[in-house]
């Protein structure tokens, strides 16, 4: 095989500014912006012409350019002090380090499909990705060891051209691997590879990493010598071909990547399933563990012990599903020597109503942790995901939430950060998520704020007329045309920004729902207003499309020329750009089907302004005064909810946004200041130093010390566990509730409950127990009181009374004294241990009532 061409294989360094390459070839430099800048001022032209890919920079340059650098003292010294900020990143203390020192045990993989970490490694498509890449990043400056596994994708995803008339062109082009930040994982003198068996043949999947500060990240690429031809375009593109591509490329994930673990030695104790895509990992653990002689659920308990489930979608529609004949069929060869377990594996994974296998089951059903990404999508999937759990209250389901971030150092403006080096405590960057430090932002003044925000809209401004200006040219258009677009958009007019993928949902033309009332709006020559759009749609969705081509539609009519204006091709520079350069962030998805939502987030940062339905993290993150809530929470109808939303839209514009954006002496002081309360109450939150903490705290730290537990002995514990569950499945029709004694029943039927006096009553109840042991339950009374007009779940427990006799066993408790039983609460036993990971793993509840 190809021996791979590293940058310091083609020129020697000399020894001045030895180390460029290094500096290439680690992600640090994403993040860095001393790093960049030092990359840009090398040659900006090929800088620009690299992609701000400096690995190709590098490459591209002459030998007289390396020697003319090393000699230009003020380049060597700016280049040592990069260095040297380097360097002590990678070797100082961590916060992990710090506060769990005795946690060096902890080994993390974190396995996503797509990753975003800087548009020189075009890995990703969307929030999806950039959330994991910034998830990475954060960990590095944390110190969580963390591995991440994802897949090289030879096409990346496509590249976005808007024709003449509004239709998206998509383009895929190869790309060359010796000129991106990655490196193959080189044993033995050659590239690493695994091998997965597929349907008739195995596939060889070659290893590359990529260096993100202190982590590394491994992808796997089915591009080698030895695959038949098909076989090599299986990671050709993200989110591409069919469904058979796409069980592959999940097989390549999720198999292929703990392969790769194996084959380099790291054996971790976390296992991370970023969305869906990804859930085939546990089956190949499993399939590790039977091979080992486990039984069939004690491997299960193993499993499930160290995984850690993300889900992003809240709607049923949105998951990966394929047919079982079609796991079967992919699935079979890998799957031979475990013959014996074929139909409790694709059990894990089965969906009883569709008769699909869902990845979103099989992620929950082997996963010990799950969550969602946002309150409000927690709340929102403990519903959907309620049946995994019998007869229970959708708040007792147990995924919980953490709310995504941003990763602050990627998308903060270098300019802000110097107003915050010069104005906040030193120790901003690492304590980001203290919300103490950020009330600092009070004293920086108006002026400088302004003039930092000012300067980057003048930035996207520039940016935004080369954009339109390459797209009008390449289209053939006429001279007068191209020419126009370099008096487009107006530095001091208000400006919106609306930029993501265009899926339907997200209801990207919804503000042109009253072309009339908006163009009114946005021509007052006193207080103009524009909008700036971008966003790919997914070469196979029609309808997002269409979207861009409506919004191109407006943004030609003569009404709307340089004031509307869609940008093409979308990815994390151009959203650099605009979160950092429009005055207002424009939101307004179809609630709740926006899981969380992160360019919202990034804009905060930079002092932009929110303008969103209360959906996702703005559901959360909305305070009142720090931006703007669109309509009300939300009607369940589609038709009425984009009513309320479009009404209220032009509303607050109207009324509130453009009055108090022009209401400017000198300067918009009102508006300044709600800059500053947004950056103050949404930066120390909604970033991914908070996010991954929480991540550490409530999800990998006790997922490494059970799964720890569960092995040791011959994993004792976890087969333990399982027959435990067994034992208590097979027994649990014993369990009945046979006596309940509620003493004040006939009083508080004749007296009205509002003359009640707030007293409280003992109860009783029998439960029968068989043979089951009652410390093995959890026997609690059930009741719902008002709150607010929300009724909560209340839970009692009871405790034991007297003596087990005949397998009964008396419980008491004390509830407020108008209860009862029957029409106002219920008792219920579930089955408890110690080694579960939440209260519901086994979905056994024997209630009195059914209709709970
Ligand atoms: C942040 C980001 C996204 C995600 O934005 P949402 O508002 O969450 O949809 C998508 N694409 C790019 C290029 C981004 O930078």
């Amino acid at each position: 095989m190809q021996a791979a061409v590293f940058p310091q294989a083609v020129k020697q360094w000399p020894s001045p500014i030895a180390r460029l390459s290094e500096l290439a070839a680690n992600l640090w430099f994403s993040w860095n912006h001393e790093a960049l800048a030092l990359f840009a001022e090398i040659d900006a032209v090929k800088w620009a012409a690299s992609g701000h890919n400096p690995v190709r920079l590098l490459q591209d340059l002459d030998e007289s350019q390396i020697v003319a650098l090393s000699n230009n003292t003020e380049f060597t010294e700016r280049y040592r002090r990069v260095m040297d900020t380097f360097d002590s990143y990678l070797n100082g203390k961590t916060w992990f380090q710090d506060k769990y020192a005795d946690r060096s045990y902890v080994q993390i993989a974190y396995f996503s499909a797509e990753f975003g970490f800087h548009e020189s490694l075009p890995i990703y498509s969307g929030g999806l990705g950039i959330l994991a890449g910034d998830h990475t990043k954060s960990a590095s400056d944390l110190g969580i060891p963390l591995i991440g596994i994802g897949l090289l994708y030879k096409k990346g995803y496509f590249t976005q051209k808007i024709d003449a008339s509004g239709g998206q062109q998509s383009e895929l082009y190869p790309y060359d691997f010796t000129k991106l930040p990655i490196q193959p994982v080189i044993q033995n003198g050659e590239q690493l590879t695994v091998s997965i068996a597929m349907p008739g043949r195995a596939i060889a999947l070659q290893i590359w990493q990529i260096q993100v500060g202190r982590n590394r990240v491994y992808l796997l690429d089915a591009d080698h010598a030895s695959n038949q031809p098909a076989d090599k375009e299986l990671t050709a593109q993200l989110y591409g071909g069919n469904q058979d591509t796409r069980i592959a490329q999940e097989m390549v994930l999720g198999i292929g990547g703990v392969k790769t673990l194996r084959a380099l030695g790291v054996y971790p104790n976390v296992y991370h399933i970023n969305e869906g895509h990804a859930a085939f990992l546990t089956l190949e653990r499993l399939k590790e563990l039977l091979q080992l002689g486990l039984p069939f659920h004690s491997a299960v308990e193993t499993v499930r012990s160290a995984t850690v489930f993300t889900t992003h979608t809240p709607v049923p529609a949105g998951h990966d599903t394929f047919s079982i004949e079609m796991v079967e069929h992919y699935l079979g060869p890998y799957l031979q020597e475990l013959s014996r377990h074929k139909q409790q594996i694709v059990t894990l994974g089965l969906d009883h109503h569709t008769g699909q296998f869902n990845m979103t089951h099989l992620a929950m059903n082997t996963a010990g942790m799950r969550n969602g990404v946002s309150k409000l999508h927690g709340q929102v999937s403990r519903e959907m995901f309620k049946e995994f759990h019998g007869h229970i209250d959708a708040s007792e389901v147990p995924i919980g939430s953490i709310t995504n971030g941003v990763h602050m150092d990627t998308w903060t403006a270098p300019q802000w950060k110097e107003l915050f080096d010069r104005f906040l405590p030193g120790t901003w960057r690492e304590e980001q998520a203290n919300k103490h430090q950020w009330q600092q932002i009070e004293v920086i003044p108006d002026e400088s704020i302004w003039s930092v925000h000012q300067q980057l809209k003048e930035d996207l401004i520039r940016f935004a007329r080369q954009n339109l200006l390459e797209q009008r040219k390449r289209n053939g258009e006429s001279e007068e045309r191209i020419q126009e677009v370099r008096k487009y958009l107006n530095p001091k007019a208000l400006t919106i920004g609306f930029a993501r993928r265009f899926a339907t949902y997200k209801r990207a033309n919804m503000i042109f729902n009253d072309l009339y009332r908006l163009k009114k709006l946005m021509n007052d020559p006193d207080r103009p207003v524009q909008f700036i759009f971008a966003g790919k749609a997914h070469p196979a969705d029609y309808p997002g499309q269409e979207l861009i081509r409506d919004i191109y539609r407006v943004s030609q009519m003569k009404e709307f020329a340089g004031k509307i204006v869609i940008l093409e091709n979308y990815d994390m520079n151009m959203a650099r750009y605009l979160v950092q350069g429009v005055d207002v962030w424009l939101n307004n998805p179809r609630r709740p089907l926006e899981a969380s939502g992160t360019s919202g987030q990034k804009a905060a940062m930079n002092g932009v302004l929110n303008f969103s339905v209360l959906d996702g993290w703005w559901e959360e993150g909305y305070n009142g005064t720090n931006g703007w809530a669109i309509g009300s929470t939300g009607a369940a109808d589609w038709a009425a909810q984009e009513k309320e939303n479009t009404q209220a839209i032009y509303h607050i514009l109207e009324k509130e946004i453009i009055p108090l954006y022009y209401n400017q002496g000198a300067l918009p002081h009102q508006w300044i200041s709600r800059m500053k309360r947004s950056i103050q109450s949404l930066s120390p939150v909604y970033n991914t130093h908070r996010m991954v903490q929480d991540y550490t705290e409530e999800a990998y730290l006790p997922t490494a010390e059970r799964a720890r537990l569960f092995v040791v002995n011959h994993y004792d514990v976890a087969t333990k566990v399982a027959d435990y569950k067994q034992f208590i499945r097979n027994n649990w029709y014993h369990v009945k509730i046979i006596g309940i004694d509620d003493r004040s029943a006939k009083l508080s039927t004749e007296v009205p409950l509002a003359e009640m006096k707030p007293t409280t009553k003992e109860i009783t109840a029998q439960v029968h127990f068989g043979p089951i042991w009652p410390q093995d339950t959890a026997v609690e009374v059930v009741y719902y009181e008002e709150h607010a007009g929300d009724w909560k779940q209340k839970i009692v427990s009871m405790e034991p009374s007297g003596e087990l006799t005949d397998q009964l066993q008396s419980f008491k408790a004390t509830i407020p004294g108008h209860l009862v039983h029957g029409p106002h609460f219920s008792i219920r036993v579930r089955p408890i241990s110690a080694n579960f990971a939440h209260s519901f793993e086994l979905s056994l509840v024997t209630s009195t009532l059914s209709w709970q």
